[in-house]
Order: C-alpha cells, then sequence, then structure tokens
C-alpha cells in the first residue's frame, strides 16, 4: 500500500515525500489505519528501527487540533536520546502542520527553558518519566487535557525503574485519552500496565 491509502492528509504526505519515505513499513501500514479510523488504545509488539515512531507519530499530528495551544498528546519515552529523537522526528513529519509545537521535556537540561517552551503552546510534549514526573509535581505543565498518551519502548522503561513515575503521570491524565503502547518485547511487567492503563486495546504485532 501507499501512504495515500492509510488516509494520511495532505500536509503529512508532503513531509513524507520531503523525507524520500516512498513506502509504509510494516507497523506503520498496519497500526496507522486503526489509529486513524478510530478512537481506541493500542497494543504493538516492534523493535526500534521498525518506522514506529511515525506508526503512532504520524495519527497523532493528524488528530491534535494545532489551533489550540492545548497540550493534547504525550509521549514518553526511557532515555534522553530517544527523547529528543522522537522530538526531531515529529518536528520532521509536522513540518506542514501550521502552528504545531513539540517540545522535549528530559532531564540534565534547565527545567525553567523546557516550561518556557511549554508554556507557549506545546500541542505535543515528548518526555521522559523523570524529568516529566518533576515537571507535573512543580505545576511548571497541565496534562489535564491530553487525548493521546504514547509509551514507547515500554519493557525499557520498566526496566529502568519507571513504573512508579509512569503511574503517577497517567494519574494526571483524563481517563478517556487513548494509550498506545510500543514494546519491542512484553514481559509481565509491561503486560499488567497495559492491563491497568488500557481499555480493551487492538493488538498488533511486526
Ligand atoms: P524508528 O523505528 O521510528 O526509529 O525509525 C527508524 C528510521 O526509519 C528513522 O530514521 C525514520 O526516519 C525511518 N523511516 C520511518 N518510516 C520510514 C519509511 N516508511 N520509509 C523509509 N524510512 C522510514
Amino acid at each position: 500500500s501507499t501512504f495515500q491509502d492509510l488516509g494520511l492528509n495532505e500536509d503529512l504526505l508532503q513531509a513524507i515525500s520531503d523525507l524520500g519515505f516512498t513506502k509504509p513499513s510494516e507497523v506503520q501500514e498496519k497500526a496507522i489505519p486503526i489509529l486513524l479510523e478510530s478512537e481506541t488504545d493500542l497494543v504493538a509488539l516492534a523493535q526500534t528501527g521498525t518506522g514506529k515512531t511515525a506508526a503512532f507519530g504520524f495519527p497523532m499530528l493528524e488528530k491534535i487540533d494545532v489551533n489550540s495551544r492545548t497540550t493534547q498528546g504525550l509521549i514518553l519515552s526511557p532515555t534522553r536520546e530517544l527523547c529528543l529523537q522522537i522530538t526531531n522526528e515529529m518536528k520532521l513529519y509536522g513540518k506542514y502542520c501550521k502552528g504545531l509545537n513539540v517540545v522535549a521535556v528530559y532531564g540534565g537540561s534547565s527545567i525553567t527553558d523546557q516550561a518556557r517552551d511549554i508554556k507557549r503552546g506545546a500541542q505535543i510534549i515528548v518526555a521522559t518519566p523523570g524529568r516529566m514526573k518533576d515537571m507535573i509535581s512543580r505545576r511548571l505543565v497541565d496534562i489535564s487535557k491530553i487525548q493521546y498518551s504514547v509509551l514507547d519502548e515500554a519493557d525499557e522503561m520498566l526496566n529502568m525503574g519507571f513504573k512508579e513515575d509512569i503511574t503517577d503521570i497517567l494519574s494526571h491524565t483524563p481517563d478517556d485519552k487513548n494509550t498506545w503502547l510500543f514494546s519491542a518485547t512484553m514481559p509481565r511487567e509491561v503486560a499488567r500496565i497495559a492491563k491497568k492503563f488500557m481499555h480493551d486495546p487492538q493488538e498488533i504485532t511486526v
């Protein structure tokens, strides 16, 4: 199939063409139609390098309202490097989405600068769990209107001991949001998180 077949809008198709992506990867082919067509939770078993950032990124960019300054999407990832990588990819994918602001939130960098960037109006925040929890407890960010949350590399986040932080962060988001969990493996801990935070998720494996 093509990216057109998946139902993506012109802004995204133009960015995809600029990037030279000729056809969707397997995880994109499986996840994008599900996420575009329904308001659903999703569990995706997928390794890194499979194009999973775009698999959740394209639908999130399509669904958020760029005319609003409210934070609507939250992507949690295990490391600063991954956080920055996802942020860069989201900015590239959303380069024609006028008004879009994607802000990276991670430790080891100025929390006041990150808070300032969020305050200007970030529709999407890409964060590591520790710093995100810190920002919430210091009331530097409002995630009470989140509609889409992504747990990227969920197995890694749990391995790194972020379970409490993730639980705390998600408790500040609405119950009726959609959660999209991506993980390379599905150990018991990940299945437990999925069960606790997700409602009847669709499942895909690549
Ligand atoms: P990820 O698994 O999301 O880290 O993506 C791995 C790399 O593949 C990134 O550099 C993406 O920019 C690139 N990529 C994602 N989707 C596609 C695609 N459909 N065609 C070609 N490259 C892609």
